[in-house]
């Protein structure tokens, strides 16, 4: 009979590691292994945190555990808008079916909690009846931390500037492709933002994003030049997180399942249950 394979014995051999670590109530790893070069950890460390542990929604697009709930269906209470004064006073979007809609002269809606770095999933629809064009049709926003705006608006057939339609970074990158539904239709975007860093007045780190738009990436970590002007360059002046904000540009778009998730570090210990 054969002797076991190079990868079988080493496949043996940790097993019967990990099975000698268990009986001993340690953690299952390495010590004698290298240094991951800009960590502190070895390969294979035992004593580095283990990922939390979360359930997942319970289907593509919906909450896992994790998610702070923006906006599942009922109500506006995580949400504001800012009075005269910049005083926060309670929404004037409405409230329809599982769902709520900017209406025009309503006002920007912003969340209560302000966030940095953050997934974010939402979903909106632009009138299922079409009118106007360009700009002037279905348009609205999402503007992480109030502003960086990843443009919202009914692209469908619907000819527009290019960093200006459904999916851009307005006014700075148009989205790869145009992935849109038919206007009424739901369609999704999921967000990944890094907030820009600053050292007193001097930017350290710009923004980046990436964005899936109805499950295609149209920004892969881009670098956003600025905050976003109509017409005009963007740029970078010194802030904390901000609430996240969606733009009432005059037009019923509507938005649901609306959830974001922090996010941390790789080096979070998992809470211990
Ligand atoms: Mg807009």
């Amino acid at each position: 009979m054969n002797s076991p394979s190079f990868c079988n014995r080493i496949r043996i051999a940790a097993v019967v590691a990990a099975v000698l670590a268990a009986a001993a109530g340690a953690q299952e790893g390495y010590k004698d292994t290298p240094i991951l070069p800009g960590q502190k950890w070895h390969v294979h460390d035992p004593d580095r945190p283990r990922p939390r542990t979360v359930e997942p929604g319970d289907a593509p697009g919906s909450p896992p555990s994790d998610a702070i709930l923006l906006f599942d269906g009922r109500d506006l209470s995580q949400w504001a808008q800012r009075g005269a004064g910049g005083q926060l006073v309670a929404p004037r979007w409405t409230l329809g079916d599982g769902y709520f809609e900017v209406g025009p002269g309503t006002g920007d809606l912003i969340t209560r909690e302000k966030f940095g770095d953050c997934q974010l999933h939402l979903e909106w629809a632009a009138p299922a009846r079409i009118q106007g064009a360009g700009q002037e049709r279905g348009n609205s926003g999402v503007y992480m931390m109030s502003r960086y705006e990843m443009q919202v608006l009914d692209s469908y057939q619907n000819p527009t500037y290019a960093d200006g339609q459904a999916g851009a970074i307005y006014g700075q990158w148009p989205p790869l492709v145009n992935p849109i539904r038919k206007p009424g239709e739901w369609n999704s975007y999921d967000i990944v933002f890094e907030a820009p860093r600053f050292d007193g007045a001097k930017l350290l780190q710009p923004a980046y994003v990436t964005l899936f738009f109805n499950g295609e990436v149209v920004h892969n970590r881009k670098e956003l030049m600025g905050n976003t002007e109509y017409r005009a360059l963007g740029t970078y002046k010194p802030h904390g997180d901000e609430p996240l904000l969606l733009q009432d540009h005059g037009y019923r778009v509507r938005f649901r399942n609306v959830w974001i998730r922090r996010l941390g570090g790789y080096d979070q210990p998992e809470a211990r249950r």
